[in-house]
């Protein structure tokens, strides 16, 4: 059996820079067509002149594949000539609340004192791209920031917000309730709950922000995929660490999924017979939603077993070891 792709679309990903860059890009390069990519690095991607910089830098790192960088800005109050100089080279700014994941330190604190940039987003059409987590209990965190994209959607009824990486069957319940809003969701997520992760011996691996959720959780995600969700898109929010960071104390939180995401969703959608939604899931979808142009690419998913690799370089993919059903090969 075999399935062809067309323009498979990573609408959430961590490329990292440096010798880590090096390793995992062609990874992406390799089975997708496009990335939105995300500017938390060590020193946040906050400036054209940074955004234009990284862009190279993983322009460089792509090896001989075909994939285009869709390159985000680190949220913070940019001036109307600032974002009208940034608006052709992104695809929208990635809002991090203070303090929640890799590198947000310099995140957002207090949602009003935004108000004059989502202005400004809304007016130059420029979407925003949320890690949506309060500072509250773990597994309460996503569900508590819902009221903060309420308001948000509420003031600004124009802007294209987009709820990164939902986790929650109340951030399905929200996203159903506003045809303005869209939404992100990862491969693990679909497939792991809390209970992977700690429930038996803790799996540094497997330990995420926004951490994985209850049972329940993951089947509303799962029917509202498998259901063809019209803004429902797939971002893996593969994050690579290397080993000496997830195996130790103070374990970093980010699952590397990239190179094995379409064998593992194309397996998933055979099991629910719903194979011909993937398409939707994984290009349609965000095309629609964001306005992207056709990229051109065609990856082909066959029905061959695949040993996924115990390590890149010095990062450990999601399902190691593991033998997959499904091969990507362009
Ligand atoms: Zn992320």
């Amino acid at each position: 059996m075999e399935l062809l792709l067309t323009d498979p679309l990573d609408m959430h990903l961590h490329l990292r820079e440096g010798e880590m860059l090096r390793t995992v890009a062609p990874l992406s390069a390799k089975d997708f067509a496009a990335g939105v990519i995300m500017p938390n690095l060590q020193q946040p991607v906050d400036s054209l002149v940074r955004l234009l910089a990284y862009r190279d830098e993983v322009g460089k790192a792509l090896s001989q594949y075909l994939f285009t960088p869709l390159m985000t800005l680190f949220f913070k109050n940019y001036s109307e000539k600032e974002l009208l100089e940034a608006r052709p080279h992104i695809l929208g700014i990635k809002l991090y609340p203070a303090g929640i994941t890799t590198q947000s330190e310099s995140g957002v604190r207090d949602i009003r004192g935004a108000y004059k940039t989502f202005e400004l987003l809304e007016e130059l059409r420029i979407p925003l791209l949320v890690h949506g987590e309060s500072n509250g209990f773990v597994m309460d965190r996503e569900r508590e920031f819902i009221s903060v994209y309420q308001q948000v959607a509420r003031d600004f009824p124009q802007l294209h917000l987009i709820m990164e990486h939902i986790t929650t069957a109340d951030a399905v319940r929200f996203l159903d309730s506003s045809d303005k809003v869209s939404a992100t969701v990862t491969l693990h997520h679909l497939l792991i709950t809390l209970d992977d992760v700690a429930g038996n011996m803790l799996e540094p691996d497997l330990f995420c922000k926004p951490i994985a959720k209850t049972p329940h959780d993951r089947e509303t995600l799962r029917q509202a995929v498998f259901s063809g969700h019209p803004r429902l898109m797939f971002g893996s929010d593969s994050a690579p660490h290397p080993r000496h960071k997830k195996e130790c104390c103070g374990c970093a939180a980010g699952i590397f999924s990239a190179p094995v995401a379409l064998p593992l969703l194309a397996q998933m959608f055979e099991e629910q017979g719903c194979l011909d939604k993937l398409q939707g899931f994984v290009s349609d979808i965000a095309k629609q939603r964001y306005g992207l142009p056709e990229f051109g690419k065609t990856v082909r998913l066959s029905k061959e077993n695949w040993k996924v690799p115990e390590l890149y370089d010095t990062v450990r993919p999601f399902y190691a070891g593991q033998t997959l059903q499904w091969t990507a090969t362009i």
